[in-house]
């Protein structure tokens, strides 16, 4: 029986996540102890009540964690998995808790100290697989709804099993999406965006559109506007510092060397972003005028985390925003995550509500 949450983090944020899923859960009336080692990559929390667990994987929502990278229902540890057949007890597991997968994962947590373990978990992927196939547990086409199978593995000889329900989990092995840097982009922070965009916006791709207009605030040297310009939308690139010449002659960014704090498009564009590095209160404040007065529909924005107190500045921020909002009768929605490319940082994402 499920008897526990698996919780994958960004090493060192174990504390954050922690906080935020006894917090969540404790909102759902689920008390329960946690286990969040410093850098292990991974939180574990196990309702007092297990059959508390069912509510949770009905009610927990993934996208209101912000510091989750992946969120997995699992059995007890599995110990002492016997080097000539591991399968065995782990299928049995498996077909203890659903009757199909849509998918198998088989991860480690993202730590340097996992780095040689991983070699061992994507040798042994093949053969589990296969017979996972053999044993019915995963068809050819595979049922997407079905919930996705995953082995965590500690060592090779412990592992949890548990499932994430697709929809309500990332849909990326270790909660990692694999994206790659091209060439003609100016920085790495382009992958942020990109991991942003992927994330906050798969159910509504709409939002983004070839012609749409938007304000880069904090835009060099370029990676942002670059990730905006490719979709063939119009950037207006806030930034005292230079921007990367190849996108500037792309015809489709505007540079304006401004304060970022200061400057307002003359009309109202269709996305504002921001990467400017300062206080996360300041941006957050800044980002919620923008929407509520009326100035862009959609936003994402990077929080550069303070090193202590992190969830709680994240609630701060959300608490400004909401505060803003509401007083302007701006409905929107927001969602707060901390992506794979992020580092002392979250992301947040900021939209009008369709009224
Ligand atoms: N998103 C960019 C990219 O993809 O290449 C990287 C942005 S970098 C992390 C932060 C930028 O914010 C710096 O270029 C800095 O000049 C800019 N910045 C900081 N404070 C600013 C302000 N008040 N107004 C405009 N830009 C600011």
């Amino acid at each position: 029986m499920l008897n526990a949450l698996l919780l994958y983090c960004r090493a060192g944020f174990e504390k954050e996540c922690a906080g935020e899923i006894h917090e969540q859960a404790g909102a759902l009336e689920v008390a329960g102890y946690l286990k969040a080692e410093p850098n292990s990559g991974f939180v574990v929390f196990t309702p007092y009540d297990p059959a508390s667990v069912a509510a949770l994987y009905s009610r927990l929502r993934f996208s209101e964690l912000i510091f989750a990278r992946q969120l997995i229902f699992v059995l007890p540890l599995l110990n002492g998995l016997s080097p000539t057949d591991r399968i065995t007890p782990l299928l049995t597991a498996a077909r203890s808790l659903a009757e199909g997968y849509s998918q198998i994962f088989l991860e480690t947590a993202d730590t340097n100290a996992a780095k040689a373990l991983s070699v061992f978990v994507r040798k042994f992927a093949g053969p589990f697989e296969h017979a996972a196939r053999h044993a019915g547990l995963i068809g050819d086409t595979g049922n997407r709804s079905a919930p996705r199978l995953h082995l965590f593995f500690f060592d090779s000889t412990a592992a949890y099993v548990g499932l994430s329900k697709p929809g309500n989990s990332s849909p990326w092995l270790m909660g990692i999406p694999r994206l790659k840097l091209l060439r003609s982009a100016p920085s790495r922070s382009a992958l942020k965006l990109e991991e942003a965009f992927l994330t906050f916006l798969g159910d509504e791709p709409e939002n983004l559109r070839p012609g749409m207009s938007a304000v880069d605030l904090g835009a060099a040297p370029g990676g942002w506007s670059w990730q905006l310009a490719r979709r063939s939308i119009r950037v207006t690139a806030v930034d005292n510092g230079p921007m990367d010449k190849e996108l500037l002659d792309s015809g489709l960014v505007e540079h304006l060397r401004a304060d970022g704090f200061r400057y307002r498009p003359g009309k109202p564009v269709d996305w504002l972003v921001c990467d400017m590095v300062e206080q996360p209160a300041r941006i957050a404040a800044l980002v919620a005028r923008w929407l509520a007065e009326g100035d862009c529909r959609h936003a994402i924005f990077n929080l550069k985390l303070p090193m202590k107190k992190r969830f709680d500045e994240a609630k701060r921020c959300r608490k400004i925003i909401e505060e803003i909002l509401n007083a302007a009768k701006v409905p929107c929605r927001l969602g707060f995550k901390q992506l794979y490319h992020d580092r002392e940082e979250i992301t947040g994402y900021l939209t009008r509500a369709i009224a």
